[in-house]
């Protein structure tokens, strides 16, 4: 399978590597980086990739060896100094495998800086994997042009989560049974502020969630519109209400 990875500019591919990053100085990749580069990407000595580690900025580099036995990078200079990362927390209820991971790669692209698990009565999944999250995480953190990979949250149930909830955070809830109001007025006061998007389990949430939720007085609960959504797809759609209308769109 050809796979490639590109920044939004179409220059180099981007790696997100754990490691510090300063310039004129020569690294060896990781061995899954190394197969990556060596036989997905098919790179020879010399050509440019961009790294980035979530704390350094983004650096040109170069491969200055490529082997059976590992893959060597020389990093020149700053491409892009590091820049705060946003304030979007995006809670969901666990998913299965293919979806969790396409909802990982979703909410990572669309700028959440960190992905919580929260369980909650109807959830079908109990148990996660927070290394293949992290994973999806990184990939869609290199493939999208971000500084910074989001924070991932071990799970959490829904009661914990709102004991220790932090009242100066919003908690823009997707409620499938708010009747359909026009959400972007409401969003539009919360411009500039910390912000989390919770959205429920394929099963929904149970009444006595929702109520719960309802009378929390940092809850915004929103209508994604007259059509139930899937979890997946009502991740990119509340995502992007709350980064069009008070997130980094505007
Ligand atoms: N089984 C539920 C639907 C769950 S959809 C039912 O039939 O009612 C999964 C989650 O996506 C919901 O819990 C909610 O958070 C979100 N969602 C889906 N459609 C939505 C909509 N139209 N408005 C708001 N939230 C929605």
């Amino acid at each position: 399978m050809t796979q490639t990875r590109y920044t939004a500019s179409g220059r180099s591919p981007r790696l997100f590597l754990d490691q510090d990053l300063s310039g004129s100085k020569t690294t060896a990749l990781a061995p899954e980086h190394a197969h990556y580069v060596r036989n997905v990407l098919r790179m020879k000595p010399g050509d440019g990739v961009l790294v980035f580690n979530g704390r350094d900025g983004e650096w040109h580099a170069e491969i200055t060896e490529l082997t059976r036995k590992g893959v060597t990078l020389y990093v020149s200079e700053l491409s892009r100094p590091q820049t705060p990362a946003g304030d979007l927390h995006y809670l969901f209820a666990p998913l299965k495998h293919a979806r969790l991971d396409y909802m990982v790669q979703k909410a990572t692209e669309m700028g959440a800086s960190k992905l919580q698990p929260v369980l909650t009565q109807h959830a079908q999944v109990k148990r996660i994997n927070v290394d293949r999250m992290r994973a999806n995480a990184v990939e869609a953190a290199e493939q999208c042009g971000l500084l910074t990979v989001p924070e991932i949250g071990d799970v959490i149930g829904l009661q914990a989560l709102i004991a220790d909830w932090s009242e100066e955070r919003t908690l823009v809830f997707a409620d499938e049974a708010a009747s359909v109001e026009p959400a972007a007025e409401r969003l539009l006061a919360l411009r500039g502020r910390p912000i989390a998007v919770l959205v429920g389990p394929e099963g929904g949430f149970s009444h006595e969630e929702r109520d719960l939720l309802r009378g929390l007085p940092y809850v915004v609960p929103v209508s994604l519109g007259p059509r139930v959504l899937r979890a997946d797809t009502a991740a990119v759609a509340a995502l992007t209400l709350v980064q069009a209308v008070a997130g980094d769109w505007t």
